[in-house]
């Protein structure tokens, strides 16, 4: 793909870029809204320059930053690789969680998203131990089996189980330093945990109240029917 910024302002990108929108989640095309003059760019010649899209899906603005290449006298070329200074946010069904719960688990999703492993991985420590404080001690065995479980779904090599064990359930141990593939595996495992002890939880207990429901209520009108058909034979 190439991009030109022309003598008339004219913007002109040789093909459609579609991305994961942090604001609709859609897998939208970026429309150019606001694009560098080229006069603005000839008197200052910057590095890097911002151009405002919005997102075909929802309408919402994406700003990306982007290199230039080369300055010619009719034209200024930019590189093809548009950098998203807006980082997607992690979705989590957050309603389900108690309120001091729910705070700080946000916050730590919220670190993985701004690219700040190190402080992601002690919120983790933090939110597994805010979800203790929650249920109760005694619900860190049921913790741990929900790590193990990852771990064998996920075939996590010993190395890397040994390394998120470490961070999510040590002590006052210093954390191991975490990089970004580190990082990526222990979001998907520490969402994962935090899913099957609240939102299976909960959505298991209301399918199974609404289904007992339900089943009561048919009773209760299979009785009513049964009693009517005795009183009427016996009438
Ligand atoms: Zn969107």
């Amino acid at each position: 793909m190439t991009i030109f910024i022309h003598a008339d302002n004219r913007f002109e990108q040789s093909e459609p870029v579609s991305r994961e929108c942090p604001h609709c989640g859609a897998h939208a095309q970026l429309l150019p809204v606001s694009t560098p003059a080229f006069d603005a760019m000839h008197a200052y010649r910057p590095h890097h320059v911002g151009i405002a899209y919005r997102c075909a899906a929802c309408a919402q603005p994406r700003f990306v930053r982007v290199a230039v290449r080369a300055y010619e006298k009719s034209h200024i070329e930019l590189s093809s690789n548009l950098i998203e200074v807006e980082r997607g946010r992690e979705r989590f069904q957050f309603s389900y969680l108690p309120p001091d719960v729910e705070r700080i688990f946000r916050e730590t999703l919220q670190c993985y998203s701004a690219g700040c492993y190190n402080a992601f991985a002690s919120m983790c420590r933090r939110t597994i131990r805010t979800c203790l404080a929650d249920v109760g001690a005694d619900a860190k065995l049921r913790w741990h089996d929900l790590f193990r479980d990852v771990v064998a779904i996920g075939k996590l090599d010993d190395s890397m189980a040994r390394t998120l064990e470490s961070i999510l359930f040590g002590n006052d141990a210093a954390l191991p330093e975490l990089h970004a593939g580190e990082a990526a595996v222990l979001i998907e495992t520490i969402k994962d945990m935090v899913y099957q002890s609240y939102i299976r939880t909960a959505k298991l207990r209301a399918a199974l109240k609404m289904r007992r429901f339900f089943a009561d209520e048919q009773d209760s009108k299979v009785t009513t029917i049964g009693s009517r058909v005795l009183r009427a034979e016996s009438a």
